[in-house]
C-alpha cells in the first residue's frame, strides 16, 4: 500500500501514465483480496484517506471515466463506494448517510446528464448536505460546471478534467484545513468564467428563425436527381462478423480513453508516451484477437432507407413507400441561428429535397451495437479484481461499435443506397470524414436534441430487432452503440447547432407537440437565452 502511494504521487507528478497506474492497482487489489482474511480489517480501514461515492447519474450508462477515477482514487488510499450507473439522487442521499461519505463523485456522458447533475446538487442543498461534489465525464466541462451547476451548490461542485487531477483535488477537499480555501478559490475562478461567458454571449448576434431559414443551404432542386436506394426499407444484421470491423477501427479515441494524448499511429513512436502507447496497443490488440476468436461480443445492427421530403423548411417526412402518400414519421431538425455573413445557416433538413419541389428524395437511419455479451466478461474481470482488463474490454467494445457505424455507412454508400458505388477511401480518409453524405447522431452537434432518438427507435425498433435500448435520458444500452441518420446529398456536411433563440424553440416545441418548458429542458445545452 505504501508502494501505491508512490504510484499515486508519480502519476500526480506526470511521471507515470494511466495504464501503469491501473495495472499497479490490479496488483494491489489482488494482494489485498488475498491477504484480507489474514489481516485485521481495522488496520486497513484505519488507512482510509476519505470516503468517496462514485456514480453515473440517472438516465446515463457510461462508466469508463468513472471507473478510471475510482481506480486512481483507490490507489491513493481513498475508500471508493461505487454505486454503478443510472443512479438516482435518492440513492445517492441514502448512500451518503449510510457510509458517512466525504465527497460525492458524479459522472455522465450524454448532455441530459448535465441537467440531472443540476437537479442533484439542488437536491443535495435542499436536503442539507454540506459535503463537496466532484463532477466529471464528457457531458460536462469546467465552463458548464461554473455556469450551470456550481451556482446551485455552495459547498463545492467542482469539475475534474481527468484522472490525474482527481487525487490532488480530492485530497484538498477531504482535508478540513484546505477544503474551504480550495472551494473558495475554485468558485472565484468560476465567477470570472461566468462573467466572461456572459459578455461573450452578448457579443454574438443571433438572427430570427425566419431570417435563418432564408439563409439556409440552398440547392438547385430543379436540376437535382437523387439516387434511388438499391434497398429500401429496414434490414437487420443479427450477428455481424467482427473481423469485418477491425480494419475500420479509429484508434485515436482508444489512446485518449487511457489519457495518452497524441495522433495514432505517430503516438507509438512518441518520445514521451511512445513506450507506454506501444504496450497498451499490444494489450488492446491481443484482447481484440481473443474477443473475435472466442466470440466474446456479438455485433448487431439495423438500418433503414426511406422515401423522404422536407416540409416547412426544417422537418423531414419519411414515407412508408414510394407512393409518398402515407407519412411513417416526421423528424424535426434545428437550424443554426447565429448570424453567419457569407455562410449558410445550416439545418439537416436542407439536405433533403422539399416536398413542393416534386423531387423524390430519400433519407435513412441506423443503430448499431457491439456490446452484446460484454457483461459476463466484465463480471469475470471484476470478480478477479482486474480493472485493467475490464476497462480495456469496454474501450474495445466502444471502438468496435464506432467501427461498425463506419463500416455500415460505407456499405450504405456503396451497396444498400449505392450512391457512391465507386468510392475508394482508406481508413484514414474515412476518419477524416472524406466520404460523400453524412451520418449525424441525435445528441451530437448537428442534431443536439436527444429526444429525436426516440423517433429513430420508433422507426427502426432497435429494442425489438437487436435488443438495443434507450434510457429515459436517451442513453443507449448496451453502451457500446452508435445511432443516427443517413443523408446522401453531395453538399451534406457535419456542423454544429449552437445558440438557438426562443422563436425557434417555440416553433420547434409546437412542431414536436411538446410544451415550451419541456423543449427548453432538452435543448438547454444550446439555448441562447435563460429560460424563465
Ligand atoms: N471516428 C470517431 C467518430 C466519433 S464521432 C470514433 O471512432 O470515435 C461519433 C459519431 O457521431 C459519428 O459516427 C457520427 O454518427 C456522429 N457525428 C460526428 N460529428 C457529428 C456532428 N457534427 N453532428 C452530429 N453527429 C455527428
Amino acid at each position: 500500500m505504501d508502494g501505491m502511494n508512490v504510484v499515486g504521487d508519480l502519476f500526480g507528478a506526470g511521471k507515470m501514465f494511466l495504464p501503469q497506474v491501473v495495472k499497479s492497482a490490479r496488483v494491489m487489489k489482488k494482494a489485498v483480496a488475498y491477504l484480507n482474511p489474514y489481516i485485521e480489517l481495522e488496520k486497513v480501514e484505519g488507512q482510509s484517506n476519505g470516503k468517496i461515492l462514485m456514480v453515473t447519474v440517472k438516465g446515463d450508462v457510461h462508466d469508463i471515466g468513472k471507473n478510471i477515477v475510482g481506480v486512481v482514487l483507490a490507489c491513493n488510499g481513498f475508500e471508493v463506494f461505487d454505486l454503478g450507473v443510472m443512479v438516482s439522487v435518492e440513492k445517492i442521499l441514502e448512500a451518503v448517510k449510510e457510509h458517512n461519505i466525504d465527497i460525492i463523485g458524479m459522472s455522465g456522458l450524454i448532455t441530459p446528464s448535465l441537467d440531472e447533475m443540476v437537479h442533484n446538487v439542488k437536491t443535495f442543498h435542499r436536503e442539507g448536505l454540506t459535503i463537496p461534489a466532484i463532477i466529471g465525464g464528457a457531458t460536462c466541462s469546467k465552463i458548464h460546471t461554473a455556469v450551470k451547476i456550481a451556482p446551485h451548490y455552495p459547498h463545492g461542485a467542482i469539475y475534474i478534467a481527468d484522472a490525474s487531477r482527481a487525487v490532488p483535488m480530492v485530497s484538498k477537499l477531504v482535508n478540513n484545513e484546505t477544503r474551504q480555501a480550495t472551494i473558495d478559490e475554485t468558485y472565484a475562478e468560476y465567477d470570472i468564467m461566468r462573467e466572461k461567458r456572459l459578455s461573450q454571449t452578448k457579443r454574438k448576434t443571433i438572427v430570427s428563425i425566419e431570417a435563418a431559414r432564408e439563409n439556409r443551404c440552398k440547392h438547385d432542386w430543379e436540376n437535382y436527381t437523387p439516387f434511388t436506394p438499391n434497398v429500401l426499407g429496414r434490414q437487420v444484421f443479427d450477428d455481424y462478423p467482427l473481423e469485418d470491423l477491425v480494419e475500420r477501427i479509429d484508434w485515436i479515441p482508444f489512446f485518449r480513453s487511457w489519457e495518452l494524448h497524441g495522433h495514432y499511429p505517430e503516438i507509438l513512436n512518441d518520445n514521451v508516451v511512445g513506450e507506454e502507447a506501444r504496450k497498451l496497443f499490444s494489450d488492446g490488440k491481443a484482447m481484440l484477437d481473443t474477443i473475435i476468436k472466442e466470440k466474446w461480443l456479438t455485433a448487431k445492427g439495423v438500418i433503414g432507407l426511406f422515401p423522404a421530403n422536407t416540409v416547412n423548411h426544417d422537418d423531414i417526412e419519411l414515407y412508408t413507400d414510394e407512393s409518398r402518400t402515407t407519412v411513417e414519421m416526421t423528424t424535426h431538425h434545428l437550424r443554426m441561428q447565429l448570424e453567419r455573413v457569407g455562410n449558410d445557416n445550416f439545418c439537416l433538413a436542407d439536405f433533403v429535397a422539399p416536398k413542393d419541389s416534386g423531387v423524390a428524395d430519400y433519407m435513412g437511419g441506423f443503430a448499431v451495437t457491439a456490446g452484446h455479451g460484454i457483461d459476463e466478461h466484465i463480471a469475470r474481470f471484476e470478480a478477479n479484481h482486474d480493472d485493467y482488463n475490464a476497462i480495456m474490454l469496454k474501450c474495445l467494445a466502444d471502438r468496435l461499435a464506432e467501427a461498425f457505424a463506419e463500416r455500415m455507412h460505407e456499405r450504405v454508400r456503396k451497396e444498400f443506397w449505392g450512391y457512391a458505388a465507386d468510392e475508394v477511401l482508406d481508413n484514414e480518409a474515412l476518419i477524416r470524414e472524406r466520404y460523400k453524405g453524412i451520418r449525424p447522431a441525435p445528441g451530437y452537434p448537428a442534431c443536439p436534441d436527444h429526444t429525436e432518438k426516440g423517433l429513430l427507435w420508433d422507426l427502426l425498433k432497435p429494442d425489438e430487432t437487436i435488443d438495443l435500448n434507450i434510457t429515459e435520458s436517451f442513453a443507449m444500452y448496451p453502451t457500446a452503440a452508435v445511432s443516427g441518420w443517413y443523408f446522401a446529398h453531395p453538399k451534406s456536411r457535419y456542423f454544429g447547432v449552437t445558440n438557438i433563440g426562443k422563436d425557434q424553440v417555440e416553433d420547434y416545441a409546437k412542431r414536436k407537440g411538446m410544451s415550451l418548458a419541456e423543449a427548453e429542458k432538452w435543448l438547454a445545452p444550446v439555448l441562447d437565452y435563460d429560460p424563465e
